[in-house]
């Protein structure tokens, strides 16, 4: 049995070592000081992502290498793949983590992606704008999550900031989207190259950050196809091995429904999280199963509905859902990533699965109001 290294000791990791251990997969994490969720219950070796010297030490140890995040540089997983390390997924892939070549590469093959631009200067911004009006969406390329790093200006005066902030280096902006739905994709390819992937889903955002996930039968059938050809088509561009998230865009544009894809991420996402309790097997499993050349385990929902909702923690003074555990009504699964709670911070998620999409949805929202304390 291979033994697998995982970069990053944050909820993606414990969630992948813990599935990874009920396979009888040896796990070993390299994680930094404030990596809390992994510490404890997995192997851990100290070091920072970007230390090319931890990773090869890592590296000397496991049989693949994998990431919970994307803070690797890309000429670190370079230099460890020159070694002839296994890293899964490899830099081609992971060189899609930057916002403004995806987009480039995704609209240079026909990928139906935002308008977008690469700016410098408040002129580059409104050259864009006077094409594509205001508000305009601001993005830095790398480093962003959970809306981070996404600013909406409605004028050169907002944009102000977020150009200033980015001392010459280049961002990306888009064209400000109406938007009638946003959906996700999982998909898992095997390194033996068997791919496969999981019911589209709604995703729910708030303030730029994902709150809620439903994978409850109301996409269309039309919608449905479009968003898995898709996810299936960007995974296949980006060489992608493991589990592979396709964030999607739904507009309408001249009384048709168009799907757009927003970003991918090359590992499991928050999107996948109700695939734990609401699939016959899990994103996290699959990410495993796929990145040491396992076929990827099934995919069909449990039942007819499942819906996540993020626990994040609240204002100072909120405390701690670690103590409000036992308040959850039964037959919601709790999944604490034993984070400290802090305002804005994912600390949780919780899944609820039925045959009701409005009561099921009621006891996921339940669930996430008593662990965060405003219930
Ligand atoms: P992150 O990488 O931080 O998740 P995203 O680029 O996915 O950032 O943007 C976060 C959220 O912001 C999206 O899920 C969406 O709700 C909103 N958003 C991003 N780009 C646009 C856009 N061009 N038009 C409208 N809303 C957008």
């Amino acid at each position: 049995m291979s033994r697998l290294g995982i970069v990053g000791g944050g909820q993606l990791a414990r969630m992948m070592a813990l599935d990874a251990a009920r396979l009888g997969v040896d796990v070993l994490v390299l994680a930094g000081p404030h990596d809390e969720g992994v510490r404890g219950l997995f192997p851990v070796m100290d070091g920072a992502p970007e230390d090319l010297a931890a990773l090869r030490g890592l590296a000397d140890v496991v049989d693949v290498v994998t990431l919970d995040h994307e803070l690797v540089p890309l000429d670190v997983i370079r230099a460890l793949e020159a070694d002839g390390v296994v890293v899964r997924p490899g830099s081609a892939t992971l060189s899609f983590t930057d916002k403004l070549h995806q987009r480039r590469r995704f609209a240079e093959l026909g990928i139906p992606v935002p308008a977008f631009a690469e700016v410098k200067s408040l002129d580059d911004i409104e050259v864009f704008a006077q094409e594509h009006g205001w508000p305009v969406v601001l993005k830095a390329p790398r480093g962003g999550y959970d809306g981070r790093g996404v600013t909406v200006a409605a004028d050169l005066d907002e944009a102000d900031g977020m150009i200033a902030a980015a001392d010459g280096r280049a961002l990306l902006v888009e064209e400000h989207l109406e938007l009638t739905s946003e959906l996700a994709v999982i998909s898992v390819t095997s390194a033996n190259q068997d791919q496969t992937t999981y019911e589209p889903v709604v995703s729910v955002q708030i303030d730029g950050m994902c709150r809620e996930i439903h994978a409850d039968g109301s996409i269309t059938v039309d919608l449905s196809t479009v968003a898995v050809r898709l996810a299936t088509r960007v995974a296949q561009v980006v060489g992608a091995v493991g589990v592979l998230a396709a964030e999607l865009f739904v507009v309408e544009r001249d009384g048709q429904q168009q799907v757009l894809v927003n970003e991918i991420a090359a590992r499991p996402h928050n999107s996948g999280h109700h695939t734990i309790d609401g699939c016959v097997t899990s994103q996290f499993e699959n990410h495993v199963r796929a990145v040491l050349g396992m076929p990827p385990g099934p995919v069909a929902q449990r039942d007819p509905v499942s819906v996540m909702v993020n626990v994040v923690g609240g204002a100072e003074g909120s405390g701690d859902p670690r103590e409000r555990v036992g308040e959850v009504p039964a037959g919601v699964k709790v999944h604490l990533y034993d984070k400290t709670p802090r305002p804005g911070r994912k600390v949780g998620h919780v899944t609820a699965t039925g045959e009701d999409r409005d009561t099921v949805a009621a006891l996921a929202r339940t669930a996430a109001a008593i662990l965060e304390g405003r219930a």
